[in-house]
């Protein structure tokens, strides 16, 4: 049976990024998916890094903090899947137009002054954005390290290592499945929410130089082509809705909000890319040990789980089993961040922020469900 120090199951964004700094810390490192590298959310991705544009707030702190690590680390390391355009962020609204106005006024971000066209609503211009090629990045990060095109359907853990499929072993695994429901494991506790998004690539002969954020993401044209993306659509679900997609309301949809912003002529839809994003509930993303709820329910008291604040390190975790998720909007800019970090906490046991802990959850769900 093939054994491996670290299983990752999930080739999107955060399933590779973790998959490559482990394998470049010299662990033997196995990366699974079931319908191929980047196939769910990661490869219909636009994939813009840009800021959040917020007032305040530790979402904000994080992804602006994730922005300098990912521009860097992207940039550094594969110079050849990233392209640097200054972003043009518009707002859709009254209220977003406060927003804007204020990160103005506060930022210490670079804001530029000679966007190429002035906006009716308020804006934000920066250099501080690229574009990433979603799937080639993706490819990149795990260059030499073991993928196999299969659906995770069952882990057990027997003497002291993962087996999944009943045919491959690993020490350690980590679960990347972003909002894919799957069989294989449950997490009762985290209550990931999906969120569909369509991307089209176009050709057309109008020009643009630049990201451009509004109704829609708007990609600089590069030899005419240029992308057009939302995830906008709670409703439809790949593995719950009962209709397929309809590909051509999705185009028609993206294509009259991209013109709301951009005259675009002479259209021809090229590509199609759909997937789901995975958010959590306190829009934070989950990052570290999985909890174990049967043992935490058996051995935590009332107390521990009742208290206002509980101690999320009573939590009990299972062993050697961790997870990355809920990036949201923000999967390609989290990702440096976020993987690091996963991956000093599984190499080194350098600890997770508690705002990342899966044990968050675990407590919320516990106080409401515990019956004793
Ligand atoms: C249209 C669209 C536009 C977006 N634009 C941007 C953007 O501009 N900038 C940005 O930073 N982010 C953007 N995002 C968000 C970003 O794509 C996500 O945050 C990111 O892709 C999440 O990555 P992930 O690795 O967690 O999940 P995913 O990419 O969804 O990866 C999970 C993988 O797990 C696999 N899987 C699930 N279950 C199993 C199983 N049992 N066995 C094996 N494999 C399994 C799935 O096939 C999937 O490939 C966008 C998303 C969408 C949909």
């Amino acid at each position: 049976m093939p054994t491996y120090d670290i299983a990752v199951i999930g080739a999107g964004i955060n399933g590779c990024t973790t998959a490559y700094h482990l394998h470049k810390a010299g662990k033997k490192v196995a990366i699974f998916d079931s319908k191929g590298i980047a196939s769910g959310g990661s490869g219909a991705a636009g994939a813009f890094l840009s800021p959040k544009f917020a007032k305040g707030g530790e979402l904000k702190e994080l992804i602006n903090s994730s922005l300098d690590i990912a521009l860097d680390f992207y940039t550094t390391n594969f110079p050849e899947h990233i392209n640097h355009h200054n972003l043009l962020h518009i707002a859709k609204e009254e209220n977003d137009a406060k927003i804007l106005h204020y990160f103005k006024e506060h930022t210490d971000i670079e804001l530029l002054d000679n966007p190429p066209f002035i906006p009716e609503n308020e804006y934000v211009y920066t250099s501080k954005s690229a574009l990433v090629d979603a799937q080639s990045m993706c490819k990149a990060l795990i260059e030499g390290i073991e993928f196999y095109t299969q659906e995770i359907d069952s882990l057990e853990f027997q003497d002291g290592v993962w087996i999944l499929n009943e045919s491959f072993r690993a020490k350690k695994v980590v679960i990347a499945t972003g909002a894919y429901e799957h069989q294989f494991f449950t997490q009762p506790y985290q209550m990931l929410r999906g969120i569909w998004g369509h991307r089209i690539d176009i050709k057309t002969s109008t020009k643009n130089d630049i990201s451009i954020h509004q109704f829609v993401s708007i990609s600089a044209a590069t030899n005419r082509m240029l992308s057009i993306g939302a995830t906008h659509n709670v409703h439809y679900h790949p593995q719950r809705s009962k209709e397929p997609y309809n590909l051509e309301e999705g185009r028609e949809e993206l294509l009259e909000k991209a013109s709301r912003t951009l005259e675009l002529q002479d259209v021809e839809v090229i590509k199609d890319y759909v997937g789901l994003r995975s958010g959590s509930f306190d829009y934070l993303p989950i990052v570290g040990e999985v909890v174990d709820i049967e043992q935490s329910l058996k051995l935590l008291n009332k107390k521990d789980i009742y208290q206002k604040k509980p101690d999320l390190s009573k939590a009990i975790a299972f062993e050697n089993l961790y997870m990355i998720n809920g990036s949201a909007g923000y999967g390609y800019v989290l990702a440096p961040y976020l993987a690091q970090t996963l991956a000093k906490n599984i190499l080194e046991e350098e600890s997770i922020p508690s705002s990342l802990n899966p044990a968050r959850f675990f407590f919320r769900w516990a106080k409401g469900e515990r019956k004793d």
